[in-house]
């Protein structure tokens, strides 16, 4: 098989040890972002108009909108361990205007909507970077836009066709790896935020608002009572007039939409600080978020003190839905992350990564959050971002409450909103085929691009795998 150009260029061994020596199995984010006041845990029984469960971005943005929306509506939310913990506090820091995981795969699904999806995307955009004006939420957020590379020659024809295509040259003037072959700037639809310090500043804005945020808090049940909905947790419950379900990648509360995601590890590795003639070694004075063209592809991007955030590539999944901390220090993928980092900037040799970490994505089978609801309408359910949630959370916050709330909107009347993906099948088949999907992608990578059979074959049943 043809290797990639991270097998033909791959870099000495211990230059990959060295790097990764110094560094700590947590998600820098969070170690960077101030010290954060703990939540009491929920104790006693308390009344609630609505109840969110999940304290991510998806959780905090929904409580925020319902405050907005109704300054007066009483607003609990209950986070099982503490506050963007999870995917929220782990993430890239991407925040696309894309709320369908990229035109594409809106284009190829609802070709109909495609307009209004992206209309109602970029919209999310602007009001989501209003938001944080208003009400001063500093979380470095800069809207440098989406630069992608081409590493092989079957890439670069991907590219070609585009308005914003730039040639070899022209991309190495912005970032100068000797690993592209040519690029595409698309300059509007994406920025770059530091995500511990989003989620700190929603949190604060939710309290500031008067919502009750409770930490370590994890709700164990949902059953219908006296017209509203019990939720109950170790210490505590709350009886809600509505609810909303913030969980993820975690076990739904709703056990029939179990199936309809599976939790897929995404890894990361965050360097020391670059001094001034390392960031003259690399250019990247446009500062954009990049990411590479490969089925496994990689995301990097800079932060505000000019550390380098790189991502991506390897996506596990564990038998049986596993979800679990002890899987977040994963040897190989760390050095193999490593490993493509120098192949991508051989000039960098001797920089030291500070942290590595992995957090947990909730990959559907249409690779966009999918939305339901239960007991009588009044619990609302979203899922499934498929590790592009950082804006498309916010947009699903306003589709959650418009649908409790019975609100005919241009967001409630896409089909987006309404239809629900494939559910994966059980297990052992689930693991067999998520197996293969990986395996197959890693070929096609391997061999200009081409898919399989088993590939083709899931794409014609209208079936995805990304990360
Ligand atoms: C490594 C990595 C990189 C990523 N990079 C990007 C990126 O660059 N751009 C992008 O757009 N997206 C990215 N994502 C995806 C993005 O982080 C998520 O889509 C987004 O954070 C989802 O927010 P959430 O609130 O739905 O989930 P989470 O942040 O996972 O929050 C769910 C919360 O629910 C809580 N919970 C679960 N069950 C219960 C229960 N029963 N009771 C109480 N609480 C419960 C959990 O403890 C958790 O805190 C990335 C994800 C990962 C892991």
């Amino acid at each position: 098989m043809p290797s990639i150009v991270f097998e033909r260029q791959a870099p000495p061994r211990a230059l990959v040890e060295q790097a990764l020596a110094g560094s700590v199995n947590r998600p820098f984010w969070l170690d960077d972002a101030p010290a954060r006041p703990a939540h009491e845990p929920l104790r006693g029984r308390t009344p609630a108009a609505l109840a969110i469960v999940g304290g991510g971005f998806l959780g905090l943005w929904t409580a925020i909108l319902a405050k907005e929306r109704d300054p007066g509506r009483d607003v609990v939310l209950l986070e099982a361990g503490r506050i963007g913990n999870a995917a929220s506090g782990r993430n890239g820091g991407f925040c696309e205007a894309s709320i369908t995981h990229g035109d594409d795969n809106a284009a190829w699904r609802w070709p109909d909507e495609v307009e209004q999806l992206e209309t109602q995307g970029a919209r999310n955009l602007a009001e989501f970077e209003a938001t944080l004006a208003r009400h001063r939420i500093d979380c470095d957020f800069e809207r440098n836009g989406l630069l992608e590379v081409a590493l092989e020659p079957h890439q670069d024809a991907l590219l070609r066709d585009r308005a914003d295509y730039l040639g070899r040259a022209a991309v190495r003037a912005e970032l100068d790896s000797p690993t592209f072959l040519s690029g595409s700037w698309s300059r509007d639809g994406t920025a770059l935020l530091h995500p511990g310090k989003l989620v700190d500043g929603l949190a604060r804005v939710a309290a500031e608002l008067g919502v009750r945020l409770h930490e370590a808090s994890a709700v164990d049940a949902l059953e219908e009572h006296a017209g509203g909905v019990r939720l109950r947790s170790a210490h505590g419950e709350v009886l809600a007039q509505q609810v909303v379900l913030a969980t993820n990648a975690f076990p739904s509360l709703l056990p029939r939409l179990r199936r309809h995601t599976i939790p897929i590890y995404d890894y990361a590795l965050m360097s020391e600080p670059l001094d001034a003639a390392r960031m003259a070694s690399i250019g990247w004075q446009h500062r954009q978020g990049v990411a590479d063209l490969g089925n496994q592809f990689h995301y990097y991007r800079l932060t505000r003190d000019n550390r380098i955030l790189f991502g991506g590539y390897d996506a596990i999944y564990h038998f049986g839905s596993r979800i679990d901390s002890a899987l977040e220090d994963r040897a190989q993928t760390y050095a193999k992350l490593a490993s493509h980092f120098f192949t991508t900037f051989p000039q960098l040799e001797g920089l030291r990564f500070t942290h590595r970490w992995a957090g947990v994505i909730d990959t559907s089978s249409r690779l966009c959050a999918f939305y339901a609801q239960a007991m009588g309408g009044r619990v609302a359910y979203a899922a499934g971002f498929t590790g592009l949630g950082v804006g498309a959370t916010r947009f699903a916050g306003n589709v959650l409450l418009d649908k409790l709330d019975g609100i005919d909107s241009e967001r409630t009347r896409l089909r987006m909103t309404r239809e629900l993906p494939m559910p994966f099948p059980p297990e052992p088949l689930r693991y067999a085929a998520v197996q293969a999907a990986r395996w197959s992608l890693d070929r096609a990578d391997h061999r200009g691009g081409r898919r399989n059979l088993f590939l083709r074959g899931l794409h014609a049943m209208g079936l995805g795998f990304d990360s």
